[in-house]
């Protein structure tokens, strides 16, 4: 059913799934750069495309498919369904006579206040990413993450600190502006992340209020930005600040050095060890193919009696 050289292709209806290189047809999970490309026809979801749409330029035709509605292409149907990673994360089903392939995209099992909740969908033969495939990736409960984040905010602001949070612009800078807005922080967030929130308050995600960020006049205020921020220079000439950078790799005990900040506090987006198991356990596929992620846990698949490999 699927053909893989660097790229994921369905040859039989010339779809590409997740290719950064320009296609003719090509389905996108989600918005983020690493899966987008200017494809001339892009397969997506509603909100995919609405981000889609502030990334890349002169865009060509997109065919957009609501959750769980069918398509119809020769043989295949195919249909999305939520992958809790970003807002419009989708998984991709494509069935031709019985046979059914999943593509899960990046995802994540957990709940989100700002991504639609993951379902599980039968197939029987699962493509996945496995950032996460190491047994060390068992994430806290979000909700403690959560707390851990508003305290240390609220102390940096008390000990008269800007308490400075970094998160991808798409995903992760809004998941933090929620959670610290809904627990009545003042916050001052960049216009990189501001941008997408309008598509949010579109699927019925609202937010509290904020300011945006000013990099010439700030303070009082917990300021939220993106990480490549960490870079310029206003933020390396930045004094009396505490900062936390949200990552899963925030698992690491070196990971701090490694982003250069005071704290990785790790709120993922990712499916965690336990999460990439479930997902296998629940689908059930009769073969696994895995992407983006360590070998280990190729051979952990194995030794619990699935039959996987990873992609290649
Ligand atoms: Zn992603």
């Amino acid at each position: 059913m699927f053909h893989f050289d660097r790229d994921l292709h369905i040859p039989e209806i010339d779809l590409w799934i997740d290719s950064t290189h320009v296609k003719p047809f090509g389905f996108v999970s989600h918005a983020h750069s690493d899966h987008l490309a200017r494809h001339k026809k892009i397969l997506c979801t509603p909100a995919t495309k609405a981000f889609a749409l502030q990334r890349i330029k002169n865009p060509h035709t997109f065919l957009t498919l609501n959750f769980g509605e069918e398509l119809s292409i020769g043989d295949y149907q195919i249909s999305l369904h939520p992958a809790g990673h970003i807002l419009g994360s989708a998984q991709i089903l494509l069935s031709k006579n019985g046979q059914r392939l999943l593509y899960s995209g990046d995802f994540r099992i957990s709940d989100s206040p700002v991504a639609e909740a993951f379902e599980f969908v039968q197939a029987d033969v699962l493509i996945m990413e496995t950032t996460f495939g190491k047994p060390h990736y068992k994430m806290p409960p979000r909700t403690e993450v959560e707390a851990e984040l508003i305290d240390l905010c609220h102390s940096a602001l008390k000990q008269g600190k800007t308490p400075v949070v970094f998160g991808y612009s798409l995903g992760k800078g809004q998941e933090a502006l929620k959670i610290l807005t809904d627990a009545g922080l003042p916050v001052e967030v960049d216009e990189s992340i501001a941008r997408f929130l309008p598509v949010f308050e579109e699927h019925g995600i609202h937010f509290a209020d904020y300011r945006i960020f000013n990099p010439n006049h700030w303070g009082d205020a917990v300021v939220l930005l993106p990480t490549h921020f960490r870079f310029q220079r206003f933020y390396r000439n930045l004094a009396n600040s505490y900062t936390i950078y949200l990552s899963g790799w925030g698992m690491d005990p070196d990971a701090k050095y490694r982003f250069g900040v005071d704290k990785v506090l790790p709120l993922s987006d990712h499916a965690d060890y336990e999460q990439l198991f479930q997902l296998v356990e629940t689908v059930k596929p009769s073969e696994v193919y895995c992407t983006h992620g360590f070998p280990e846990f190729v051979q952990d698949l194995n030794a619990a009696g699935f039959k996987a490999a990873v992609l290649e």
